[in-house]
């Protein structure tokens, strides 16, 4: 297998880093993770091909995680895509594909269809909304998935805890293990999916120093892990090397905080992605 991180930043602009997005290639397959901000502007860097990608796997729906949703099924059909687009993610992820294509998008598509398309009709997306403990096979490769904790702690009303749905991934292919924690901080299933990985990619937002406000403790103890458990979370789930992402406009200097804190906890080896980066699992 091998890991492209296409997408290393959040929701935040960063002129270097876009939103979360990352491709695992198993043999002639790519299973793309998340859909963020510039998403399609890395694939093309990468010379992936556009029109046979996927399964596309969501995390969760937050918009840095699905900014291009739309983008990517209008343009990777002009690119040749003539099948629908296998999507797998959280409640919700159908009614914002439905919404997406037939009432944002409908103009768009209307044009190239309308009269002689040079496209043909158009193919949309094949959805699969999916909870925890769901596995999904394909050729070579099994993926399972598990809820993980993004904000749930947060004072929210009980009806959108239960709508709000976060998902790692663990995918098995060619004897290895790589995982995902999308968007999370440190939970049971967190280390779950990543048990054992030969490559786990786990979000870092921020460097432990960054964390004096109180909003800020929070979204690191609530939202999303930081420096300070990121290699707690890496070292619980004894994960063989870890890859960090997902990181708030970090100088060089934040980087080397994040990279020194999270040795503090784990001793594995441990990268600090940068969009476009590649690593073998
Ligand atoms: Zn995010």
């Amino acid at each position: 297998m091998k890991l492209m991180t296409l997408g290393t930043g959040g929701p935040r602009l960063d002129p270097e880093r876009n939103s979360s997005c990352h491709v695992l290639e198993v043999g002639d397959q790519y299973l793309i993770f998340d859909i963020g901000r510039g998403a399609i502007q890395r694939i093309a860097q990468k010379a992936l091909p556009l029109a046979t990608l996927g399964p596309l796997f969501i995390s969760h729906l937050h918009v840095d995680h699905i900014g291009e949703f739309a983008n990517y099924l209008i343009t990777s059909w002009i690119e040749g895509r003539r099948m629908p687009l296998k999507v797998y993610g959280p409640p919700g992820t159908a009614a914002i594909i439905d919404i997406l294509i037939k009432a944002v998008y409908d103009r768009d598509i209307g044009f190239r269809t309308e009269g002689e398309s040079a496209f043909g009709p158009f193919v949309g997306a094949d959805v699969t909304e999916i909870r925890g403990g769901e596995v999904i096979e394909g050729e070579g490769w099994r993926a399972r998935c598990e809820e993980v904790e993004h904000g749930h702690k947060l004072p929210f009303g009980e009806l959108f805890r239960q709508r709000w749905v976060c998902l790692a991934f663990r995918v098995e292919a060619e004897g290895k293990v790589f995982s995902y924690s999308g968007d999370a901080v440190m939970c049971e299933e967190l280390v779950r999916a990543a048990r054992n990985s030969d490559l786990h990619l786990q979000c870092c937002y921020m460097a432990a120093s960054s964390l004096k406000s109180a909003h800020m403790k929070g979204v690191a103890q609530y939202t999303l892990a930081c420096s300070d458990t990121a290699g707690k979370i890496a070292a619980n789930a004894e994960v063989k090397r870890l890859v960090l992402t997902h990181f708030k406009r970090p100088t060089q200097a934040e980087l080397a905080e994040i990279e020194a804190d999270v040795r503090l906890d784990y001793s594995g080896p441990v990268h600090l992605s940068i969009d476009l980066d590649e690593y073998h699992v």
